[in-house]
């Protein structure tokens, strides 16, 4: 164990356990240790790195906006932050006018505001999934199942009812006349990838729309390019005789909350309001000192460049079918999941800790997210060698972790 490990463990609250590694420096997809050990990234700061590590677009805008001009509170607006809610609301489909953007530092602040957006209908109410996470602050944590997250904290805010992913007639059965909103991953990333099944997002908008409740999709793991397309509702993205088109799970949500991959590593989130939904928030009724923050929004849009000029999307989507092709050869795979470059696999055995430190030693990282399961989040840069190293070394690291 290294002086900073022990260091960290005396000075760093143990909310995490003790840190694997003492990363010291990363370029592209690869990081290297304390020790000197290089490592090819594949969970990409659990989706967040995607462009990887010192892409020289992020590292520019960031510098250059910080020289600029760094931090306004928000009575004060600046042009990376109109920008970026231009952008955005492009992105979603709707273009400026078409909704309104709350900027968040974090993923779960980007929740907190969808939270209070859906109190603002008047109902209280909210349906949400089984299997979720929307983070870790009181109101996310009111909206997340797992058990062991929540017990320690209750009371949290209440009436939230859960259903099991997946299920349209329980989502059906849940939601009434007095349900604000419905509240769905389209992917659940945390749970080690669970994939909206075909027409579960076009039911959850038409129970939404029969009982006017607002369809809330949180994107802060899938959206910003992860599945191959900019967000996930758009559509679970093939490629086709070298062209790309969206598929099936296609919807149109009221609220959308984005963060990890929007900055690339610097922290900034959103919360999308669509059409009505954009101005539920009014004066008085939210606030954030840092979110908006001019530096943040210039990294974001560094990143939505930079997606777009290195034809990131398409990129993902090949890549991300060749990976789940690669890694669901080995019968000791029982089943991949996934869109683009968010991918969880099963294996035959509860082994994923000892396949996690077996990836490590051949000088990978990915994410033992269950037992069985595990995540990969790489780069969306991540090269094709990266790629088929990874593969080559994959039936390899399942010898030595015993799978
Ligand atoms: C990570 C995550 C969050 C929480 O984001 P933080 O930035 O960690 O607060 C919320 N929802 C989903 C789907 C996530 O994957």
């Amino acid at each position: 164990m290294s002086s900073y490990q022990e260091r960290y463990t005396a000075s760093v609250m143990n909310t995490f356990g003790p840190p694997a590694l003492v990363l010291t420096r990363g370029e592209g997809a690869h990081v290297w240790d304390a020790d000197g050990n290089e490592y090819v990234d594949l969970l990409g700061g659990i989706a967040v790195n995607a462009l990887g590590h010192g892409h020289p677009a992020l590292v520019e805008a960031v510098t250059t906006q910080l020289q600029t001009l760094g931090h306004v509170s928000n009575f004060f607006t600046s042009e990376p932050q109109v920008e970026l809610a231009e952008r955005l609301l492009e992105l979603v489909g709707v273009g400026a006018g078409g909704g309104k953007v709350f900027f968040t530092n974090s993923g779960t602040e980007a929740n907190e505001a969808a939270f209070k957006m859906t109190r603002r209908t008047g109902r209280t109410h909210v349906v949400a999934a089984e299997t979720s996470f929307h983070g870790r602050t009181m109101g996310a944590l009111a909206l997340t199942s797992k058990e062991a997250y929540r017990a320690p904290f209750e009371p949290l805010p209440g009436d939230v009812t859960f259903v099991p992913y997946g299920d349209a007639d329980a989502l059906a059965a849940a939601v009434t006349d007095q349900t604000a909103a419905i509240l769905l991953e389209p992917l659940q990333g945390e749970a080690g990838v669970n994939v909206a099944p075909e027409g579960y997002l076009a039911a959850a908008r038409a129970i939404a729309d029969q009982h006017g409740a607002l369809l809330w999709l949180d994107e802060v793991q899938s959206g910003m390019g992860r599945t191959g397309q900019w967000f996930a509702f758009q559509g679970n993205s093939v490629v086709e005789e070298g062209a790309q088109r969206p598929s099936r799970n296609q919807v149109r949500p009221d609220i959308v909350t984005v963060a990890k991959g929007l900055g690339g590593g610097f922290p900034i989130g959103a919360c999308i309001g669509i059409g009505a939904a954009g101005d539920l928030l009014q004066p008085g009724n939210h606030g954030t000192t840092f979110g908006g923050n001019p530096v943040a929004c210039a990294a974001a849009l560094a990143v939505i460049r930079t997606i777009e000029e290195e034809n990131l999307l398409e990129h993902v989507t090949v890549l991300g079918q060749k990976i789940r092709d690669g890694l669901a050869a080995d019968p000791r795979v029982t089943e991949v999941r996934g869109e683009g470059l968010l991918i969880g696999l099963d294996l035959v055995s509860e082994s994923s800790a000892d396949v996690l430190l077996a990836a490590r030693r051949a000088g990978f990282i990915v994410n033992n997210a269950t037992p069985k399961r595990i995540r990969l989040a790489p780069p969306l840069i991540l090269s094709e060698d990266d790629a088929n190293a990874f593969l080559a070394a994959w039936p390899g690291i399942l010898d030595e972790a015993g799978v």
